[in-house]
């Protein structure tokens, strides 16, 4: 039996994000609360028609428990792959500038918008940059471990806003953990996703 769910190698030691995330809340996140799904998914799929599924195709497809933790093995794969200590430029440029210009205006108001969804998520959930077939982006709230390939679309950026993501650094302070959150990205792995 193949192995579904492994846990994503970081670009960066613990202790890199800081102060954005610190080595306390990659510890506890990644190393706690990512390793947990990882487990738990891989023990759920055996002897299922999802054993063999890709986990994409099972964070796209399953409900319940399935569905939820490779959901969370998903989206915070893709969490943790999007951060950089000291990224090496602190906007999107090429294709994927445009084609935030053309669906928001400037990338300032989707910085703008983005964070307003992430910040007003009710609850635990996902902010996503999404786009569709079409390369047209959408900015989506989800809830719990949904996320865009539920829709057929393909995620871009995603920020975490369960209170576990921020509660060690920001405590209440979710507005704070996002607004930090931008200095970190690696807009390549970015631009990468969107093309
Ligand atoms: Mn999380």
């Amino acid at each position: 039996m193949k192995t579904i769910a492994s846990m994503p190698k970081l670009a960066y030691g613990a202790e890199d994000l800081a102060p954005v995330i610190s080595k306390e809340t990659i510890d506890f996140h990644y190393g706690k609360h990512l390793q947990t799904y990882v487990t738990n998914l891989n023990k759920l799929v055996e002897n299922t028609e999802f054993a063999n599924m890709s986990l994409e195709e099972i964070a796209a497809k399953a409900e319940g428990g399935i569905g939820n933790n490779a959901g969370q093995v998903l989206n915070h794969t893709l969490y943790f792959e999007q951060f950089a200590s000291k990224p090496n430029k602190t906007a999107p440029t090429g294709k994927l500038l445009k084609a935030i210009q053309e669906s928001f205006g400037s990338f300032e108001e989707m910085k703008k918008l983005f964070s307003n969804a992430a910040t007003t998520l009710f609850g635990s959930g996902w902010a996503w940059l999404c786009k569709d077939d079409a390369g047209k982006l959408y900015i989506k709230q989800m809830f719990n471990a949904d996320n865009p390939l539920r829709y057929d679309m393909k995620p871009i950026l995603t920020f975490d806003v369960w209170e576990h993501a921020y509660y060690l650094d920001y405590q209440n302070r979710r507005a704070d953990y996002i607004t930090a959150l931008w200095s970190i990205i690696d807009w390549n792995v970015i631009e990468k996703r969107f093309e």
